[in-house]
């Protein structure tokens, strides 16, 4: 009998792979996902320590499935950064879970459940021996035309205010081989654009497809970009989230070569000041980024950037934050995501005097935002008159519209059937509103050409034969 499996996903992109492929694991064992947490047989909170409080809303979270009840048999599992956190403690404040495990065990998942099945109380947080990208199964089920493939894992660069190294553990690169084989099957699927994902996904160094490793032998992103931009069907890729230390001079003469490589880099900064850069730990000066996206943009002009900030880190003065504001005013931002800091509890920030008092934050974090809003719309409304290539995806809310992706991530609506969906286009944009683009299908592989063969068949331009 098919069993049900409800997912919540916490927190950022990796999460979500992470959550797919559990998904994966468990299909092998009988379990259809389902929408609703009550008809569940095996509920799993895929938790995320990066924000505030994370502990605490899970715990929250778990009260209300309690309250609410399920199937007689019903498994609670909790896995992820806060699993991996908060260990065992989960179990003593909330007893009626059955599982707890860490984002490097996942692919034990059924083992697991089958213990906690027979009563036993499962807890499974150790930094495992074998690499667990070895032991998933293929991806299973379509995935619309976009895909996210994992490729790097975990981060040794201990940033202060950070909790990764601590929860992923430390840097593990998917060999190539197997990250092209899964790219070529996604293809095959359909998927026309890749996100590669990893907690430094630009520190990539994974195994050559012979097998060789070594500094001689190992790929970079940049290699491993350009070999999948040689597989048939792969119009676009992207890759997050990248460190400034491992925006190496290949990868960065990559984006000059490759179209397929977005003109679009999310490239977290964190600060504008050298003082509190050095605080944090992050290996790199403001000056170091600023040269990294001035040469993005000499060999890719379209080159559009986004990035993190934190204000108010311990120890940050007004003169600080002016030099974040300074560094935001250089780089123009497409997008950019801007954080208060609060300590993560067994970080070294969070033991640091000198924290900066909450109305302090609150009245720069304000400044910080508005320059960014702004940013951002004067971006979007540059789009005006422009025509991009665009990714169609999905049906849009109106009869008769689709809704694609802009190399930098804006929705754009346009008129085409559903059947257009995972074809490029050219669109030329007339309009810009808050949350999209507007636009006229102008060319790309919508509407397909018909061209009558030699041998009487028909071709259309997408590159299918009929
Ligand atoms: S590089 Fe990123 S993931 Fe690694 S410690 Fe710093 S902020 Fe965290």
């Amino acid at each position: 009998m098919t069993k049900k499996l409800y997912i919540k996903t916490y927190g950022c992109q990796m999460n979500v792979y992470d959550s797919e492929r559990m998904s994966d694991v468990l299909a092998a064992q009988g379990f259809a996902p389902t929408e609703v947490a009550e008809d569940a047989d095996l509920v799993i909170l895929n938790t995320c320590h990066i924000r505030e409080k994370a502990a605490e809303k899970v715990y929250s979270d778990l009260g209300r499935l309690r309250a609410a009840g399920g199937p007689e048999g019903r498994l609670i599992a909790v896995g992820g950064c806060v699993a991996q956190a908060e260990g065992a403690e989960i179990r003593t404040r909330a007893p009626f879970v059955d599982i707890v495990f860490g984002p490097q065990t996942y692919h034990r998942l059924a083992d697991m459940v089958e213990r906690a099945s027979r009563g036993q109380a499962v807890v499974e947080t150790d930094f495992p021996t074998e690499a667990k990208f070895d032991h998933l199964p293929a991806a299973t089920g379509r995935r619309g035309h976009t895909a996210f493939v994992a490729v790097q894992e975990g981060c040794d660069k201990f940033c202060t205010f950070c909790v990764v190294p601590y929860t992923r553990g430390a840097e593990y690169s998917r060999p190539a081989g197997a990250i092209l084989d899964e790219i070529r099957a996604l293809a095959v699927d359909g998927v026309r654009e890749v996100m590669l994902l990893g907690q430094n996904v630009n520190a990539y160094h994974g195994a050559a497809p012979d097998g060789a490793r070594g500094p001689a032998g190992d790929w970079t992103l940049a290699r491993l970009a350009r070999a999948i931009a040689e597989i048939d069907g792969i119009a676009r890729i992207r890759y997050t989230t990248s460190h400034p230390r491992d925006m190496g001079g290949d990868l960065i003469l990559a984006h000059r070569d490759l179209p397929q490589l977005m003109p679009y880099l999310h490239l977290p900064v964190q600060s504008g000041s050298d003082r509190i850069l050095k605080a944090m730990n992050r290996k790199h000066t403001a000056e170091d980024y600023l040269r990294i996206v001035d040469r993005l943009r000499e060999v890719r002009p379209d080159m559009a950037m986004s990035g993190d900030f934190i204000v108010g880190f311990p120890g940050e003065t007004d003169a600080d934050f002016e030099a974040t504001m300074r560094l935001v005013e250089r780089v123009g931002y497409a997008l950019a995501y801007s954080f208060k800091y609060s300590p993560r509890p067994g970080t070294p920030a969070a033991d640091l005097e000198d924290q900066v008092p909450e109305d302090v934050k609150s009245e720069r974090l304000q400044r910080l935002q508005d320059l960014l809003s702004a940013q951002q719309r004067a971006f979007n409304a540059s789009m005006t008159g422009r025509r991009l290539p665009v990714l169609l995806e999905r049906p849009g809310r109106h009869a008769g519209q689709m809704v694609g992706r802009s190399p930098y991530m804006q929705a754009v609506v346009v008129d085409a059937p559903a059947e257009a969906a995972g074809r490029m286009v050219e669109v030329d944009i007339d309009t810009v509103n808050s949350f999209s683009l507007n636009g006229r299908i102008t060319g790309g592989e919508w509407p397909p050409a018909e061209i009558v063969t030699g041998n009487g068949r028909i071709a259309v331009s997408a590159g299918v034969v009929s």
